[in-house]
């Protein structure tokens, strides 16, 4: 079916591809393989206009083919790109990229963003692997990349999900599914590390040079432009994880080959939201040990900087100031944080014992196991023009998210304290927390019911989960359900690197 009123078909994407100007080593320049009988999933109208394209085209068939490997405009240079890393810890070496392929990258006001997808059949680096994607892990990643970036979360993009009905092995027969996946660049830790290991540092040169020309060219005047590289990374880095914490989101796997160049949240597997508050929560069942908790997050986030650090050494030669390049970390990560947090309070100036009116309240969150999301938008509901007698009711739906609820009281007076310090009025700092503490987030069960519904072929909750997350901070009367603490069946859901 051709497409209608679209200046762009399929066939025509203006595609290029600056990475394919690398040398050979970097790439294998490969078609994807193609799926039987592909459908039309899911497209994000948002990400879709990033980059020029109306979302009523890509349900027709030709830009189905394109987006789902079965089909390649002239203009693409496909090619899978090689990396590798450390996974929990280890070396591993040489892991990717088994199953996504780069088709190039299309125009936008903000720069070339490239569209890679992801599960479209094996490449030379697929190792063990199918080089496929479940339907399932792949509506995870499209909802998420767009959840996090409706969010404000420096993120990687969804631009469309497609299936087949070709069945795949996991733990069980899953069917394939491709997502289309949006960034100015792939380009990863382990991208670097991959040369480092192997001791081929001109390749390693040509690769930062790549990344400095086109994504920090700012840099580029640098008196040591790697080593100014290695500090931009590392604070980017920190942010990106700060946003994390402040939103109660958790990777699950923050392997090297994971953590992008560009600071931005990459390789949505086993990831969680945080409900019930627990700083050692773990979102992904295959990580035993909890080195991706949530508490683990930030020096996870830090150790992969080393890691970094280490590869781009050859780069610097400097030790010392690579170090010292390092140390930026801990700063970005709390002043960024503590940025966040004071807007989630609703706190519009800075003073000196915040951090101990944070901590005391994420102990009363642990203690009582509160729920991350409703705290924070309740939180919003809280009014310092209240009477004395009338206050413990206008608290209610905040309290009782406390067992503790003389131990939530304490608190609520210092905060009051401290809200009234800086002439806090009720309406104004409600309002702009409302617009930095989310009602909806997505929920492991809220996934899982659009999943299931999916592998029966009914792909309508995908669409309207997605609707609402777009809008995470908007009161939506209509979707309230989607807001709710999870139900009971939820507790025995399990996400693992199965994928
Ligand atoms: P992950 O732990 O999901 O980030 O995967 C690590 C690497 O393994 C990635 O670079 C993938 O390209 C590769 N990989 C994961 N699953 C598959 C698969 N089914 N087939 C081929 N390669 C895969
Ligand atoms: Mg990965």
């Amino acid at each position: 079916m051709p497409p209608t009123g679209t200046t762009i078909t399929a066939d025509d994407l203006p595609l290029d591809n600056s990475f394919a100007e690398l040398p050979p080593a970097f790439y294998t320049r490969l078609m994807p393989t193609p799926m039987p009988a592909p459908y039309f999933v899911a497209a994000s109208a948002k990400a879709a206009a990033l980059v020029g394209l109306d979302p009523a085209d890509l349900a027709h068939d030709d830009f189905v083919a394109v987006f789902t490997g079965n089909a390649v405009p002239p203009r693409a240079k496909p090619l899978s790109a090689v990396y590798s890393g450390h996974q929990f810890g280890h070396w591993a070496g040489q892991l990717g990229d088994g199953r996504a392929i780069l088709l190039g990258q299309l125009a936008t006001p903000e720069g070339p963003m490239e569209l890679q997808l992801k599960g479209a059949g094996m490449t030379p680096y697929s190792r063990m692997g199918d080089g496929r994607a479940v339907l399932r892990s792949s509506i995870r990643e499209f909802l998420c990349s767009e959840a996090m970036a409706a969010l404000g979360v420096p993120t990687t993009r969804a631009l469309m999900v497609t299936g087949s009905n070709q069945r795949i092995m996991r733990e069980t027969v899953e069917t394939a599914a491709v997502v289309t996946r949006m960034a100015p660049s792939f380009v990863r830790f382990g991208s670097f590390e991959h040369w480092h290991y192997r001791n081929k540092h001109e390749e390693l040169r040509i690769l930062a040079d790549y990344v400095i020309r086109d994504f920090y060219p700012e840099l580029a005047g640098a008196e040591n432009p790697y080593l100014a590289l290695l500090g931009e990374v590392t604070k980017r880095t920190a942010r990106m994880i700060a946003h994390w914490q402040a939103v109660g989101f958790m990777h699950g796997v923050m392997n090297t080959d994971n953590m992008s160049i560009l600071g931005v949240t990459l390789d949505y597997g086993p990831f969680g939201f945080m409900e019930a508050f627990d700083v050692d929560h773990i979102c992904n069942h295959t990580d035993q040990g909890g080195r991706y908790s949530y508490a683990n997050q930030v020096p996870v986030g830090h150790w992969n900087c080393y890691a970094l650090a280490n590869a781009l050494l050859p780069l610097i030669g400097d030790t010392e100031a690579a170090q010292a390049a390092l140390e930026v970390y801990v700063d970005a990560y709390g002043d960024k944080f503590d940025e966040l947090l004071r807007a989630k309070l609703g706190l519009a100036t800075a003073q000196a014992d915040d951090r101990a009116l944070f901590d005391h309240m994420f102990k009363l969150m642990q203690e009582n196991h509160v729920d991350f999301t409703l705290f924070f938008r309740r939180l919003g509901g809280l009014r310092l023009d209240v009477a004395d007698a009338e206050r413990e009711a206008a608290d209610a739906p905040l309290r009782d998210l406390f067992l503790d609820r003389p131990g939530f009281d304490a608190w609520a007076v210092l905060y009051r304290e401290r809200l009234r310090q800086e002439g806090s009025v009720d309406a104004n700092r409600s309002e702009a927390m409302n617009r930095v503490n989310p009602k909806y987030i997505l929920r492991n069960y809220l996934a899982q019911v659009a999943i299931e519904k999916a592998q029966n072929g009914d792909f309508s909750e995908v669409a309207r989960l997605l609707a609402v997350l777009e809008r995470p901070f908007d009161e939506q009367p209509e979707n309230e359900s989607y807001a709710a603490l999870p139900p009971d069946w939820a507790a025995h859901l399990e996400v693992s690197c199965s994928s």
